[in-house]
């Protein structure tokens, strides 16, 4: 039997957190009686600083039964840092944890799957969504453009893989051991090495609230990924680069021929077109260039990736 400890990050969740504690609540009891877990196994809520009630709700929920705990981030660091959070904080004395967001939109029978593959041999075992119908055409669409993108941009994923997985103790020191600041936790674990496994994650809706992953945090999420692991944006730069000197020396063979039957070859407008485009593919140049040099920046700064305000720790027995 393995000590589980469940880390899911919360913002802005005052909406979902009690009716969600108490499925997952069920589900550990559920798993403690079948053996698959030991009984001091608890929920690690994250408060990713949220500005309603949600801490309140968490402490609330801890005085009441001791298999909730919580960490409340000083303030909001986004999803892939209050993973961070709460999973080095779980790896000191869990034997496995199960990462998963706290609107239970994933499937909380998987659970199961994941830790009988873990009792098969798996390190990590990743959640991956079979049926998206839950979500909106706009969350699916980009979804999906967001898993290509980064496929083509030589980015190892998992196709419809979020952030629902379990990690043994062993790949959570591993990743204990990467320095990064700029998180991609699905591109950084998926590197780790170890044996690894899937479970299909069957998405439900969402039981109250809003999303909290606004268009703009799933394209800096994107932009992140890409930028973390990949250097062809850099490479494509390279081959804008050389399509521009073959159109260039096809210019100048056109001037040349042009001159030598006696014709103009160029007016104004054709100039004034072709500074536009050099100062164009300059200047997204410089911008690509400049991102990567952005990552460097902070990189070199070497600052925690957050700061723990308060912690409940596991003191007393759950209601089991
Ligand atoms: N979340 C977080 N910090 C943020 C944004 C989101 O901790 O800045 C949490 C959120 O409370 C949820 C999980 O990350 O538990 C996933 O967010 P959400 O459900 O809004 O994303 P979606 O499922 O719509 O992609
Ligand atoms: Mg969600």
């Amino acid at each position: 039997m393995k000590r589980l400890i469940i880390v899911s990050p919360c913002y802005n969740e005052e909406a979902v957190l009690q009716q969600a504690a108490a499925t997952i609540a069920e589900t550990m009891r559920d798993l403690v009686n079948k053996k698959k877990i030991t009984p001091d196994s608890y929920v690690l809520y994250v408060d990713d600083g949220s500005a309603d009630n949600t801490w309140e709700i968490i402490k609330s929920l801890h005085e009441k039964d001791g298999i909730f705990c919580g960490i409340n981030l000083a303030h909001n660091v986004g999803h892939q840092y209050a993973l961070m959070a709460g999973m080095m904080a779980a790896r000191e004395v869990a034997d496995v944890v199960v990462t998963m967001d706290c609107d239970l939109q994933d499937d909380v029978e998987a659970i199961e799957k994941m830790l009988d593959k873990h009792e098969e041999g798996a390190e990590i075992v990743f959640g991956v969504k079979v049926d998206r119908s839950a979500d909106s055409k706009m969350k699916a669409k980009s979804a999906e453009v967001y898993y290509k993108s980064l496929k083509a941009m030589g980015v190892d994923t998992i196709y419809n893989h979020a952030d629902f997985r379990l990690m043994s103790r062993k790949a959570l020191d591993a990743l204990a051991q990467f320095p990064e600041r700029n998180l991609y936790l699905r591109g950084l674990i998926n590197s780790l090495g170890f044996k690894t496994d899937t479970v299909e994650d069957v998405i439900r809706p969402r039981i109250a609230g809003e999303s909290k992953y606004t268009l703009r945090k799933m394209i800096r999420l994107a932009c992140d990924g890409i930028t973390s692991f990949s250097i062809r944006p850099i490479e494509l730069i390279l081959y804008a680069g050389l399509f521009m000197m073959f159109i260039a020396v096809c210019m100048f063979i056109y001037v040349i021929v042009s001159i030598c039957m006696n014709q103009s070859a160029a007016g104004w407008a054709s100039i004034m077109m072709s500074l536009w485009f050099i100062g164009a593919i300059v200047m997204i140049s410089i911008g690509v260039v400049g991102t990567y040099i952005g990552k460097i920046y902070i990189e070199v700064k070497r600052r925690p990736l957050y700061i723990i305000e308060e912690e409940l720790k596991y003191d007393s027995p759950s209601c089991f």
